[in-house]
């Protein structure tokens, strides 16, 4: 059975864990992001909608600093 992630706001359509390209939901990706110590970019857009922000390579780190870019506007 396909699960549908509707609210995903993962635009990477072509990443291979992205929910469109298989039937097991998030699990993928969040499995690829905690090994590579990144955090799935729902998370990001949830803080910065626009994508105002440069998100780096998608780390812990990087997703703090969006956090604290998008507190100080
Ligand atoms: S964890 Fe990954 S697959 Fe799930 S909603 Fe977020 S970006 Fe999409």
């Amino acid at each position: 059975m396909h699960k549908t992630v509707e609210f995903c706001t993962c635009t990477d359509r072509e990443c291979p864990f992205h929910p469109v390209n298989h039937d097991q939901g998030c699990t993928p990706c969040i499995a690829k992001n905690l090994k590579e110590g990144e955090i799935p970019s729902c998370f990001f857009n949830s803080v910065d909608p626009m994508k105002t922000a440069e998100r780096g390579r998608y780390s812990r780190g990087d997703f703090v600093r969006v956090v604290m870019d998008m507190q100080e506007k």
